[in-house]
């Protein structure tokens, strides 16, 4: 009996050691749904944005749908084939809705299958409660924006129907200065310059000469000591649209060289970005230093280069590798999940422990692109390194519109992680809260 027993116990524990091993945990019915419930409600951080003060809008002549159109939606519009000779009376005069639509219809009809357009569509949806864009709806759309911005339109959406408590807007305008919105700071002249004139403007706002090379750096070191005191949490780094990311360590010399040259040029001297790129170059290592000085976080545009033409080459986030060794104490975010180069940004955010994902704006050029590298990204980089929400917009429309397909996108991976077996409810939750929330509260450290 004593014998049976012992093998008994010797039976169930084996089979006990065996589910532990061989038995993934199963979720428990209904995951689906708090999942769901758990993202659609959690509070989030945008990582950013371009909001235009609703001063400015007032007074502009797109107050209308076309407010909905500007920036990607206008590019997808250009793409389809409208002329660039239509961005002044679309934008800058006084015409009717109806007028505008008239221009814009044919090249709508080739592009209103566009992410950024379906954008669009689910603000004018949710936030309007109008259902198609069409010579019947534009002016009743026209006329519920106009009414809508004379409240307190602009907090209401992000505060409330967002969920949004902070935002990290690209640049410092005075007229957006409510306590949850923070912004990052661009120091393009500096690190774009090749003509006398940028000297000289840079100059003219200081009460100092800017005769040398150390003269210019020392006008970045004010600018940027400036920009702390005024509230700066992140350096943005905008320079793809100029030039390739690629930024050599080059030595004062070469570079006082060719800051010579500029100087002593005419007034309305230039040269080549070739010729000037050494310059552009040391400035850039110049202001990694300022932000490992000052334990600021630099954020770099990566990959897609919103509007007509632009080179994808500049932009690949690989051509960033010497700076991200160089400058281990700096914590730099890519931005747009680098479209199109998504696995090579995964592989540099495993790779680097200062390099971080952000996923603003990825939604809202493609929702399947933001889905598979979501997916590839819980699986390769740690969670703690992907931020996962910023809307990338000048109006508050489209960041709610990017934000109801961003919770959707966020919320059907994590849900098919549960149901692998990879996460549990849980972990799948916390993951949430990290690339929407946590992440971005460390990482510009706000508070
Ligand atoms: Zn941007």
């Amino acid at each position: 009996m004593r014998f049976l027993l012992s093998f008994l116990t010797l039976l169930a524990l084996s089979i006990i050691a065996r589910t532990q091993v061989n038995l993934k945990p199963s979720p428990l019915a209904g995951y689906e749904q708090r999942i769901h419930e758990y993202i659609d409600t959690l509070r989030i951080v945008d990582t950013h944005e371009h909001l235009t003060s609703p001063g400015l809008l007032k007074k502009s002549y797109f107050l209308d749908f076309m407010l909905l159109l500007y920036n990607y939606n206008y590019n997808d519009l250009v793409s389809a084939g409208l002329p660039d000779s239509l961005f002044n009376p679309l934008f800058n005069q006084p015409l009717s809705p109806k007028q505008k639509w008239i221009l814009i219809e044919p090249y709508w009809k080739l592009s209103f299958n566009t992410a950024s357009n379906r954008v669009a569509l689910i603000a004018a949806q949710d936030l309007y409660g109008i259902y198609d864009l069409n010579a019947m709806t534009v002016d009743e759309l026209s006329s519920k924006i106009r009414k809508a911005y004379s409240n307190d339109w602009v907090n209401h959406v992000l505060r409330d129907l967002c969920r949004i408590d902070f935002v990290i807007q690209d640049g410092n305008d005075p007229e957006i200065n409510e306590e949850y919105i923070k912004h990052a700071v661009r120091f393009s002249p500096w690190l774009t310059v090749r003509t006398k004139f940028t000297i000289d403007s840079l100059a003219i706002k200081q009460p100092d000469p800017i005769f040398t090379l150390d003269d210019f750096v020392k006008s970045m070191t004010i600018a940027f000591e400036t920009a702390l005191k005024d509230g700066m949490v992140a350096v943005k780094v905008n320079t793809a649209y100029n030039r390739t990311l690629s930024f050599d360590n080059v030595q004062a010399d070469a570079a006082r060289k060719i800051f010579r040259t500029l100087v002593n040029g005419s007034d309305n001297f230039s040269m080549s970005y070739q010729a000037a790129k050494p310059l552009q170059d040391f400035m850039f290592h110049r202001l990694m230093d300022l932000a490992g000085k000052h334990k600021i976080p630099v954020v770099i545009h990566t990959g897609l280069l919103a509007g007509a033409g632009n080179q994808i080459n500049n932009s690949n986030p690989t051509l960033l590798t010497n700076i991200f060794r160089e400058y281990k104490d700096v914590n730099f975010a890519l931005f747009h999940g680098s479209y199109p180069f998504g696995g090579e940004l995964s592989t540099l955010a495993k790779t680097f422990r200062n390099v971080y994902i952000d996923m603003n704006w990825t939604y809202a050029i493609s929702p399947s692109y933001s889905e598979r590298y979501l997916y590839e990204w819980l699986e390769a980089v740690p969670a703690g390194k992907i931020m996962a929400f910023g809307g990338d917009y000048t109006n508050v429309e489209n960041i709610y519109g990017e934000v109801v397909i961003a919770r959707k996108i966020i919320s059907n991976v994590l849900i098919n992680k549960v149901k692998d077996g990879y996460l549990t409810e849980l972990e799948a939750k916390n993951v949430a809260r990290l690339i929407l929330r946590d992440n971005a509260i460390r990482f510009y450290n706000l508070q």
